[in-house]
């Protein structure tokens, strides 16, 4: 189906702009983009006038397989630093995870994140019991919601040799299988610096290079990270990276708290990017970020909680107003637009401008500004005044995936409901 969208005002935070303009889409592509566009025969007309558009928003480090978290009990004595958080929560969940809990995290995380106006998620999967087509299963239940995806699996050298073969095997295949999808990519995913000896992380950087895809990693996200390698490797975190080939162009380092200016400068030269995830670093005390030493090879993330990138954006702010990395005003919704930037690295279609040529993912915002909102001031009403509830269409690829604030294919009461079944069992098993 073809589309004429007709008196949209349409929002671009790269070049910042407003405009109110038709566009025609045409095969999941903006055609045209401009004024007084006529309908052709076969298009579908629609008067879009009174609401904002904005390009679809990309969350640039997530765990879908934590979905089903919400709510969850808690361990029986509170974890007391990031390392017993892993080992007494996320360690305990991923290893309970089976085909079905997997596929469900996957639909219901999708199903979440386009009624929130995302359209690409890059996630960083693991279920250490069930990883052969692990990441089948989580590119199925976003299919089934018809988001975009670039996905990699966690290898670890936690659960022995066999495991992490079976995680360099489950992300080669993935990265080969999709090499030219529309929708879904692969890249290399390693869990951490610090759970992944020389070998492991040379055999992921070879992978990394021989398809160039870049390697999906968290670093320095607490200080153990930074220890290990200074202890166990007797170098710096960064450099270790650097040697065994994890440090190259389209790879993605999520967090980086406890990085120096000199170590971003490294990450921006080499062609990789850094993401910022502000509100799991709170949740888990590791530190504050320095916001402010981020490149312009930087994005922003929700690891984990839910793909709200409106949300994520006020606390990125808002936490950086407090703390001594000021950036500028403009630094958190640049990080944002900058998701769409890197998933243009991965599809070779560009996202992120509504603009002639560009991949039709878009979200449409009832807006009303109660103050002029102009291209100058555009940024203070996304971080002041714009929210996720305000997300009444949203378009992938030519298809509208939300219309009026429904799904428009998928019975979302139903899923829900089957959710909380396969919830409940995974909580159970989690504490057996
Ligand atoms: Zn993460």
């Amino acid at each position: 189906m073809d589309f004429l969208l007709k008196h949209a005002r349409i929002i671009n935070f790269d070049p910042q702009n407003i405009k109110e303009a038709d566009i025609r889409i045409l095969d999941g592509t903006i055609a045209e983009c401009g004024k007084g566009l006529q309908p052709r025969k076969g298009d579908e007309l629609i008067d879009l006038s009174g609401k904002y558009i904005l390009p679809g928003l990309v969350n640039s480090h997530t765990h879908l397989y934590s979905t089903l978290s919400r709510g969850m009990p808690s361990p029986k004595k509170a974890p007391r630093n990031f390392i017993e958080i892993l080992q007494k929560v996320w360690w305990k969940l991923d290893e309970a995870l089976d085909e079905e809990s997997i596929y469900y995290s996957a639909l219901v995380g999708a199903i979440e994140a386009v009624k929130f106006g995302t359209t690409t998620l890059i996630d960083h999967h693991a279920s250490p019991n069930h990883i052969r087509g692990s990441l089948d299963l989580i590119k199925d239940g976003m299919l089934k919601v018809g988001m975009r995806g670039i996905l990699c699996y966690e290898t670890t050298d936690r659960g022995g040799m066999k495991k992490r073969d079976l995680g360099l095997e489950e992300n080669e295949r993935f990265v080969t299988e999709n090499a030219n999808n529309p929708h879904f990519h692969g890249t290399i995913g390693g869990h951490a610096s610090f759970t992944l000896c020389n070998d492991s992380l040379r055999k992921l950087g070879e992978l990394a290079s021989m398809y160039d895809c870049g390697m999906h990693i968290h670093v320095a996200e607490d200080t153990a990270d930074v220890l290990d390698a200074e202890e166990n490797y007797n170098t710096d975190i960064i450099n270790r990276l650097e040697d065994l080939g994890a440090l190259r162009r389209k790879s993605i380092f999520a967090h980086g708290v406890h990085l120096n200016q000199k170590q971003f400068a490294r990450i921006e030269k080499a062609g990789a990017w850094m993401v910022h995830n502000p509100r799991s670093n709170m949740n888990n005390a590791v530190g504050y970020a320095p916001l402010n030493w981020y490149g312009n090879h930087s994005a922003l993330g929700t690891d984990g909680f839910p793909a709200d990138m409106f949300d994520e954006a006020k606390f990125g702010y808002f936490r950086n107003v407090e703390s001594e990395h000021r950036a500028l005003f403009s630094q958190i919704p640049t990080l944002l637009n900058n998701g769409q930037k890197l998933a243009s690295e991965f599809f070779g279609q560009t996202f992120g401008t509504l603009a002639k040529g560009n991949a039709a993912d878009l979200v449409v915002l009832d807006y009303f500004p109660p103050t002029p909102l102009t291209e100058q001031n555009l940024l203070g009403h996304f971080l002041f005044g714009m929210n996720s509830t305000m997300v009444h269409h949203v378009m992938i690829d030519g298809n509208w995936i939300l219309w009026n604030k429904q799904l428009s294919v998928l019975d979302e009461e139903a899923i829900m409901a089957k959710a909380q079944k396969v919830a409940a069992k995974l909580w159970k098993k989690m504490n057996k």
